[in-house]
């Protein structure tokens, strides 16, 4: 668990990605662990583990996850907010360490936080990150966030 954000890209072999159900653009393989940790209970008790599990991350689309059972989870089948597909800015995007876009706003315009890049590494240095479990998206935040202050900026 602790290796998602140094290992890079360990689970994209030829057939990692797959078409959304709903929107039809590339998900990206998701981890079981992910969704075991990312669903509701009543959901996650309809979850078929032998399947293969992917992420669809367009913003207009509501289809969270899908599996190749053709069975897809929905933003409101899981606990948190997704960032791609929530525009409220309490909605983190890096969910380990607690980034929201508000607070990387204040980072970006005020300068009133640390840089949260530099926060981030500190802790990914340090074996802290989570993002398995922690992210939606099953993998490091570090992307999202580069392209959240390049997209303020
Ligand atoms: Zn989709």
């Amino acid at each position: 668990m602790s290796d998602c954000c140094t290992k890079k890209e360990q689970i994209s072999e030829s057939n990692s990605s797959e078409l959304c159900l709903s929107c039809n653009s590339k998900g990206k393989k998701v981890k079981i662990i992910t969704l075991k940790s990312m669903l509701k209970p009543t959901i996650l008790s309809t979850l078929n583990t032998n399947s293969s599990h992917y992420f669809c991350s367009s913003k207009d689309c509501d289809v969270v996850y899908f599996n190749t059972d053709k069975k897809t989870y929905l933003t409101s089948d899981i606990k948190v907010s997704v960032h791609q597909k929530d525009n409220s800015f309490d909605s983190p995007i890096c969910y380990c360490f607690g980034w929201t876009k508000e607070k990387i706003k204040q980072y970006v315009e005020k300068g009133l936080t640390s840089n949260p890049l530099n926060h981030i590494r500190e802790n990914i240095k340090e074996n802290r990150c989570g993002c398995e479990v922690n992210n939606p998206q099953g993998s490091c935040c570090l992307g999202n966030v580069t392209n959240y202050i390049k997209n303020l900026s």
